[in-house]
């Protein structure tokens, strides 16, 4: 049966309350300065920037986002038995949490559910992390050394998981269906495997309610919310599979 591949972005979480970057309501739209707070450099030389970072992420965890309509899809197509893979640039683990099996799902730029030491490199729970906020460390640090803390996300000006990298484009050259699904397509390397996989060959989906620097080489365009467009959508690939 055919491989289908999802490429989702901040725009399929919209719906669970999650703001994306550069949508009409985009967190970079209402706040400029918000592009500092993830991008390693300003994270790492001032604490300010760590310190607002780490506000921001204990509200974003207080609001408990659920997946939604779209997620829950992508997980019921997979349960369908059409061999599935989702290729997410977003860090919320919302696929998983809609049911999506680990093992489908490559998170390119990393998890916001664990933090990293960016000098040991241990890993542990942003959740233990974020009580340590809240109990009243501002810019909680490493337990184990001292070291800056930050999300186990890839920043901006951080390179990718070479191998998380080169599995997505495997992924990217082997489907015959690729969807792409409110991403804006302009953070690279993610977007690339647009342009890969349509290269070779495969069916291209551009699911995104605003215009994309790839939607010239799809097959297919929809603009209609996600919530609505992306059930109706899959729901036809595991049909014509059958
Ligand atoms: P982006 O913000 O650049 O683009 C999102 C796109 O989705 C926009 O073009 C917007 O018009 C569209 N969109 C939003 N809601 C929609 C809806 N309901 N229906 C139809 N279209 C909708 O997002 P991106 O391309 O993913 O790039 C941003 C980067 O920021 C990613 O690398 C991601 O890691 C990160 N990010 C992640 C999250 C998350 O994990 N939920 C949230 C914000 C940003």
């Amino acid at each position: 049966m055919a491989l289908v591949a999802i490429l989702s972005g901040a725009g399929i979480s919209t719906d669970s309350g999650i703001p994306d970057y550069r949508g009409p309501n985009g967190v970079w739209r209402t706040d400029p300065e918000a592009e500092k707070l993830v991008t390693y450099d300003f994270y790492m030389s001032d604490p300010a920037i760590r310190r607002r970072s780490w506000l921001m992420r204990r509200d974003a965890a207080l609001r408990k986002p659920e997946p939604n309509a779209a997620h829950r899809a992508v997980a019921e197509l997979e349960r369908s038995g059409v061999p599935v893979r989702v290729i997410t640039q977003n860090i919320d683990g919302l696929h998983q949490r809609a049911g999506l099996p680990d093992r489908k799902v490559l998170e390119l730029h990393g998890t916001a559910h664990r933090v990293a030491c960016t000098r040991c490199h241990v890993r542990s729970s942003m959740a233990v992390a974020l009580e340590r906020v809240e109990a009243g460390e501002a810019d909680p640090a490493c337990t184990a050394c001292g070291g800056v803390l930050k999300p186990a996300t890839v920043m901006f000006g951080e390179r990718l998981d070479p191998q998380v990298l080169a599995d997505a484009m495997a992924i990217a050259k082997a489907c015959e269906v690729f969807v792409t699904v409110g991403s804006s397509l302009q953070v690279q390397p993610a977007a690339s495997l647009v342009g890969i996989a349509a290269e070779h060959g495969a069916r291209l989906v551009v699911v995104n309610a605003e215009p994309t620097p790839y939607d010239e080489l799809a097959d297919e365009i929809v603009r209609e919310p996600i919530g609505v467009s992306l059930p109706k959508l899959l729901a036809g690939l595991s049909g014509s599979d059958g």
